[in-house]
């Protein structure tokens, strides 16, 4: 019966049965001419979901990680200088494949629990008065620490010294659950995928690309086929695809988007941010803390929690899977052992966030950790009981 629990690992997330129902489908052709019926009001719809009316949204057969790579090979050149903070595993992650496409990668180190320096940048890129930096990298939300970092602040860095380069964000694990805004934060690239705020299985890699990222594919030498912006734009201009699509993908995607606009965007980050309060509220009551160093950093899709010196973060995400059948996120890199973390984000609910606050309050309690059974489960029903639609300032005081 364990496979009925919902998940708390930061993508893939839980699916909502609407989004299985809509994937149980029949084949059916992507040749045919009312395939452009389903590919063009998906495409414009995504555009609302990035909050770009200039973009162009480009999906591939992949996972999130496939469209970093559609966004570095198809805006850049081997020895391009890139600009990029180091703040957790998935930061690091694409620094690692810049290298390994042969750009030329300056890293700006930072203390994990921090998120990206917007005055180091500006600093930075002030001093650049020869335009070396092409492209300045950020993770909006690095899902190994739990921390959302200030995405108008760096592009207030690029322009206040009137910087060219390009601005790439990774929106894997925030677009369609926190505050996203491509066209007025200026990005020009920025990715994610289906499994997170979607909702749906792994396998779609989403991208929006400004009109800027997309001329540069005219010039970028970095190799590139399968994931060429201009093949899949070209197509689907054309209402179609250049290979065969993830058709149930699509199909579920269709369904994502109509629950997301039909929540309305702004709702569903208030529904976010009020399941991550309630986990911080738990987190505070057990006496434990938080990777991400400062309320202001505090993501609404994940929380990496510390575990109390002498305990293994490890140990107890095993325990928890094992014992009580939950999964809950290990601690990635640095965090290896040192922490755990909660996956609050998509098809979630307060009632749902209980049952993952209790589970691990459990598991702790049996593994000795110093906490009282129930405190955190307690914090977090009286913050979803006075937040609740219906609450009245009576029962609050
Ligand atoms: C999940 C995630 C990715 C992409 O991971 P895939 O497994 O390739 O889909 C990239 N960046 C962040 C911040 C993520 O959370």
């Amino acid at each position: 019966m364990s496979d009925q629990n919902p998940v708390f690992i930061p993508g893939p997330t839980n699916i909502p049965d609407r989004l299985r129902h809509a994937m149980n489908v029949q084949t059916s052709d992507h040749r045919a001419p009312n395939f452009v019926d389903l590919l063009a009001p998906l495409l414009d719809d995504l555009k609302k979901v990035f909050k770009t009316t200039t973009g162009t949204v480009i999906t591939f057969p992949a996972s999130g990680t496939g469209g970093w790579e559609a966004a570095i090979t198809n805006t850049l050149s081997p020895g391009d200088k890139v600009l990029v903070a180091r703040y957790g595993m998935f930061s690091h992650r694409w620094i690692d494949l810049c290298e390994r496409h042969g750009l030329d990668v300056e890293v700006m180190e930072c203390e994990w629990g921090t998120g990206a320096p917007a005055e180091r940048f500006a600093t930075r890129l002030a001093a650049d008065t020869d335009h070396a930096v092409k492209a300045v990298l950020v993770t909006h939300n690095e899902t190994a620490t739990g921390v959302v970092s200030d995405i108008a602040a760096i592009r207030q860095a690029m322009d206040a010294c009137a910087h060219p380069a390009m601005l790439y964000v990774d929106c894997v694990s925030s677009l369609g659950s926190m505050d996203f805004r491509m066209d007025e934060w200026g990005v020009d690239l920025a990715v994610s995928g289906s499994q997170k705020g979607f909702m749906l299985t792994t396998g779609m890699a989403i991208v929006g690309v400004s009109e800027k990222a997309l001329a540069a594919c005219e010039t970028a030498t970095c190799p590139r086929c399968f994931f060429d912006f201009r093949d899949m734009a070209g197509a689907n201009a054309k209402g179609g695809y250049p290979y065969t699509p993830p058709i149930q993908l699509l199909f579920g995607l269709r369904e994502s988007l109509d629950m997301l606009l039909g929540e309305g965007l702004e709702n569903v980050y208030a529904r976010h941010y009020r399941i991550a309060e309630g986990v911080r509220r738990a987190v505070a009551a057990w006496g434990m803390t938080l990777c991400a160093k400062t309320p202001d950093l505090y993501s609404d899709s994940v929380s990496a929690i510390y575990v109390p010196q002498g305990f293994d973060s490890t140990a107890l995400t095993d325990f928890a899977f094992d014992e009580y059948g939950v999964s809950f996120g290990v601690g990635l890199g640095e965090m290896a052992g040192k922490a755990f973390r909660i996956g609050h984000l998509g098809s979630l609910t307060d009632v749902m966030a209980l049952s993952g606050i209790a589970a691990i309050e459990m598991a702790m309690k049996d593994l000795g950790y110093p906490i009282t059974l129930g405190s955190g489960v307690a914090a977090a029903q009286d913050y979803y009981r006075l937040t609740r639609k219906g609450a009245t300032l009576k029962e609050a005081a």
